[in-house]
């Protein structure tokens, strides 16, 4: 059968990678707490997206910028004025929902049932009404479409209200001079107002990038599907600044790269798509987003954007600091340097939790064993094993006449390169699926013929074969498989 996000849900639970936010008082909506093998898996994510950007480019370097922001920015970027979501809320059931959402997932239900087309034309009525903030005609919409609520049956809907996505919270401890501040909905805006000042201390010159990899908070109205769509998470981002006339060529060249990127961390080509954008957001001249196949369909887990010159000219604007730069290349039409201009940006954006959850259910395993009465189901993680969380584990066969501390010596000889665990509790049939449930490559055994000839078992994850090493090799051959 095939595999639920409740299978994955439970397994991340049960095996100390993500847990609900402070459960102990039944949690709260959309926040989650990675657990001792959740963070090492996301860290080793991030490592890798902060090394394919800042140490395989010439031209991208990082930053880390604060949460919280000068509470302009947010004019600037357009978040106060247009990061909305149009709501809906059904009055017997007292549920909310996305009004986009409920027409998005009728249009789903015509495409299922053969009538792609009227699918088509309801997105394009409903982009209609949205543009023109006729939200009267996006109810109508849902009444007129006979959408329901699933839990009360009924459509005793209320009007459609738009709602900011943006948390808020007061900075300064006297109430009269608290004022209002946003928590970031995206980290994009800490790299824009840092542009000038990464721009003349790294001499950088366009082209080059900033790369940053931060908390993000936004106020979703329905937050299901477990890590996919949180409040709280964490985006890894990076602005690519541009000569105006060229950013197409970037565009092109950032989406192809970030592809690779996602193929590399083990995401099956099959499993991932394009989806270009036709209705471009108000600061995009071009996006494409990067999805993944997870359990409950394809959905975004990346998105590319050439972003214009929007963000830094709006921020110039409410700022009245320039933003620009001056570019002493020569253009071959004119013959001159280019000059002062500002410059255009193409992102990519990609959700730490979301790439997470994307890898976790790719490498969540169920595979028949054995035969007849054996029969049982193996579960192992299938992740790479530079993702792993752990990645070797050594056992002694027994707990007496020195294995303990051949093993011991063993795991010490590795543990300043790799992060490597000891076991002897329970059998080792029992040991090797304990690695198997969190996704640990290389199972190590000591036993008595290791006293004599210093030759250990691996046994290795996604075969379960077994080969005698000598421990002189285990370096090279773990670090062989772990490297990217
Ligand atoms: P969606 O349409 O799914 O809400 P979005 O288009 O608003 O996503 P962007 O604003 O482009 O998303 O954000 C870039 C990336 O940040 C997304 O591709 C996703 O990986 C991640 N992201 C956005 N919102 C969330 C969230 N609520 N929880 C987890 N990750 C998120």
């Amino acid at each position: 059968p095939a595999t639920s996000l409740q299978d994955i849900i439970g397994h991340a639970k049960e095996y100390g990678f993500v847990f609900p936010s402070s459960e102990i008082y039944d949690g709260l909506q959309a926040v989650y707490d990675y657990g001792q093998n959740g963070v090492e898996l996301k860290n080793n994510l991030k490592t890798l997206w902060w090394k394919a950007m800042t140490q395989l480019n010439d031209n991208v370097v990082g930053i880390d910028a604060a949460i919280f922001m000068h509470p302009l920015t947010w004019k600037a970027s357009g978040h106060v004025d247009s990061f909305n979501d149009p709501m809906i809320d059904n009055r017997d059931s007292k549920k909310r929902y996305r009004a986009d959402q409920l027409l998005e997932g009728k249009a789903e239900e015509y495409t299922a049932n053969g009538q792609p087309e009227k699918g088509q034309e309801l997105l394009h009525e409903m982009g209609r009404l949205l543009d023109a903030g006729d939200l009267n005609g996006v109810r109508e919409l849902i009444i007129s479409e006979g959408i329901k609520d699933p839990i009360s049956g009924t459509d005793n809907w209320t009007e459609v209200r738009q709602f900011n996505l943006m948390f808020s919270t007061q900075v300064g401890s006297v109430a009269e001079d608290a004022s209002l501040i946003y928590l970031r909905p995206e980290t994009a805006q800490g790299i824009f107002v840092n542009f000038l000042n990464v721009q003349k201390t790294g001499r950088m010159k366009v082209p080059f990038g900033i790369a940053q990899i931060g908390k993000a908070f936004r106020n979703e109205i329905v937050a299901r599907q477990f890590t996919f769509r949180m409040r709280e998470f964490e985006q890894m981002e990076m602005q690519f600044f541009v000569r105006p006339g060229t950013e197409m060529e970037w565009y092109e060249r950032w989406r192809d790269t970030r592809m690779r990127f996602h193929q590399a961390v083990g995401l099956p080509t099959e499993k991932l798509k394009f989806h270009i954008h036709e209705k471009l957001a108000h600061y995009a001249n071009a996006a494409v987003d990067i999805e993944y196949q997870f359990p409950f369909g394809f959905r975004e887990i990346e998105g590319i954007h050439s972003r214009t010159d929007f963000d830094l000219k709006s921020h110039q604007e409410l700022s009245r600091k320039k933003q620009q730069y001056f570019d002493n290349d020569v253009d071959p039409a004119t013959g001159k340097p280019y000059g002062n201009y500002i410059p255009y940006v193409v992102e990519t954006s990609v959700g730490a939790d979301r790439l997470f959850l994307a890898v976790f259910c790719n490498a969540y395993t169920e595979e028949v064993v054995g035969e007849g009465e054996d029969q049982k189901t193996r579960t192992y993680l299938k992740l790479h094993p530079a993702l792993a969380p752990i990645k070797a584990a050594v056992f002694p066969l027994v707990r007496k006449d020195g294995l303990p501390d051949k093993a011991e010596q063993i795991v010490k000889s590795l543990r300043s390169e790799f992060r490597v665990v000891y076991e002897e509790r329970d059998a080792i049939g029992k040991r090797y699926t304990r690695q198997d449930l969190i996704g640990t490559p290389f199972c190590i055994a000591v036993d008595y013929q290791t006293l004599e000839d210093d030759t250990v078992t691996i046994r290795h994850r996604d075969t379960t074969q077994q080969e005698r090493v000598h421990i002189n090799e285990l370096k090279a051959r773990i670090g062989h498989d772990v490297s990217m």
